[in-house]
């Protein structure tokens, strides 16, 4: 299994993760950047990744039969984790932007356990939907897991959790942002760096 430094590697080498001064899409500073769908554009890497998220949920000894993530940063993830379970993998999405769904011809049957997952946890709120939309099908959640945990650890889902890489991103208001204050490092804003 990849340690937490070995998967920080993965990210900085697929710029999915960024150390700099960054102006995020909530108008906040911060001095990391991170974007799942990077990395997971390799399937070599998701491969990996996803592996170890089957092997990490394998060592909570719950059986599932099958994953399920909200959509659209989950949707790899569960595709590749349930490859991993020899599972089926599907994804729930937003209707008119509002409430999560299935559609597609998703099924869950009553009784069915579920494995949710998401590429990266901040407040944990579209996982708690995801979760909601397995129970009113009949279906039971039995865990949940990430690849990246960047709530500081204060998110509890109520059942099992696994995560491959627990980050605490901190973000300021303009006004108190330290790395402003030091004027050592330009603002940036994410995706306008030029890869080279
Ligand atoms: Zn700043």
């Amino acid at each position: 299994m990849l340690t937490e430094g070995e998967i920080k590697e993965i990210f900085l080498k697929t710029d999915a993760f960024l150390e700099g001064h960054f102006l995020l899409s909530s108008g906040l500073h911060s001095s990391y950047y991170l974007q799942c769908a990077r990395v997971l554009q390799y399937p070599e890497f998701a491969e990996i990744l996803c592996r170890d998220i089957a092997e990490k949920v394998k060592m909570l000894d719950v059986d599932i039969d099958f994953v399920i993530a909200p959509a659209i940063g989950g949707i790899v993830v569960s595709y590749e984790t349930a490859r991993h379970f020899g599972l089926r993998g599907i994804f729930a999405e937003r209707k008119d932007g509002v409430n999560l769904i299935l559609r597609r011809g998703f099924e869950i049957r009553p009784g069915e356990k579920a494995l949710v997952v998401e590429d990266v946890i901040t407040t944990g709120k579209s996982t708690k939907e995801t979760m909601e939309v397995v129970r009113s099908c009949g279906g039971e959640v039995v865990a949940v897991a990430s690849l990246v945990d960047r709530s500081g650890g204060t998110v509890d889902f109520g059942v099992p959790f696994a995560t491959l890489w627990s980050l605490h991103v901190p973000s300021y208001k303009a006004e108190t942002c330290p790395i402003c204050r030091e004027g050592k490092i330009p603002l940036e804003k994410p995706g306008s760096r030029k890869i080279v």
